[in-house]
């Protein structure tokens, strides 16, 4: 990535909900001490995407398509396990054109972690209603009232295989570095939907309307054996759905009982950990190693 000062580049909104994220995560890479060589934040449209950009770090990052952060990151994880893989995507990147990403990541329990910026709005084309905000709220883009109804991501990440399921405040700072910090050390596929005001579009779900309604979640979240699964998921899904007057922030669920999709190929190929593909040759004596017939006698297979 091009080297530049990320304070003068950066051009979010003054207010900006982002700039609570990116404080946490400058506070985090800190605390955790990252090996930058081997962390990459990969990202997709929207003002979210923006982040590795002005990432506070000297990190790896990549700028990728709408609604494809996942699938890059999966590609960048899959082939290189060793990497530490962060996404940021918003809320219409994630849960519109990206939902089949969004399912399919969860189904796969890949290790990696997405941290969603969810304002409402695709706030970078000036405030079209996302699929999270809810039905009958008029933003101050909207001619009228929303008339679809919401998705609930973390209902939905329950749903389909996440196994840590956690919802930040971008302006809690301190809170919101403790929920990215776990889900950068939980084993295994992480959300943390992260509510981001958005003070030029989303003139409802303000830093104040927030203000008044967080507060921390009192459940214990993790699961320490599988047949505890069913009651662990139907709490954390039922305290989701609080939202007019109070919203709960914290982790819902976590669960590392679950295999990775790491170790679900390891069992098909034994050396995926030690010869993954980013470090395999792809030519020896000039001829290509991904001759068909040379990868099934390597998988010993043919
Ligand atoms: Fe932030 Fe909204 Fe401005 Fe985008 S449009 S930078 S989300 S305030
Ligand atoms: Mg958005």
């Amino acid at each position: 990535m091009e080297e530049h000062n990320a304070t003068e580049f950066n051009d979010w909104c003054i207010g900006c909900g982002d700039f609570g994220i990116l404080r946490s995560e400058e506070l985090l890479t800190d605390e955790l001490k990252l090996d930058y060589k081997n962390f990459v934040v990969v990202s997709g449209i929207g003002c979210s995407g923006k982040t590795p950009h002005f990432f506070p770090n000297k990190i790896s990052g990549i700028h990728t398509l709408h609604g494809r952060a996942l699938a890059f990151a999966t590609g960048i994880k899959l082939s290189n396990p060793s990497m530490e893989v962060l996404v940021q995507a918003g809320d219409g990147d994630t849960f519109g054109i990206g939902a089949g990403h969004f399912v399919n990541a969860g189904r796969r329990n890949i290790n990696m972690a997405l941290l969603v910026h969810d304002n409402g709005v695709y706030g970078l084309t000036k405030g079209q209603a996302s699929p999270t905000l809810h039905r009958g709220e008029k933003t101050k883009s909207l001619p009228k009232p929303n008339i679809n109804d919401s998705i609930n991501p973390i209902a939905l990440a329950l749903s389909v295989g996440y196994t840590f399921v956690a919802r930040g405040f971008a302006y809690d700072v301190n809170g919101t570095k403790e929920l990215i910090k776990k889900a950068i050390m939980h084993k295994g596929m992480a959300l943390v939907d992260i509510l981001q005001p958005c003070p030029s579009y989303n003139d409802i779900n303000t830093n104040e309307w927030y203000r008044k309604r967080v507060y921390n979640l009192d459940i214990d979240p993790v699961v320490k054996s599988m047949d505890e699964v069913p009651q662990k998921i139907n709490a954390a899904i039922s305290r989701s759905y609080e939202w007019e007057e109070k919203i709960p922030l914290g982790v819902f669920y976590q669960n590392e009982l679950v295999p990775t999709f790491e170790e679900r190929l390891k069992e098909n190929i034994p050396d995926y950990d030690v010869n993954y593909p980013a470090i395999q040759k792809i030519e020896e004596q000039g001829e290509a190693n991904t001759v068909y017939e040379k990868l099934l006698q390597a998988r010993k297979v043919a």
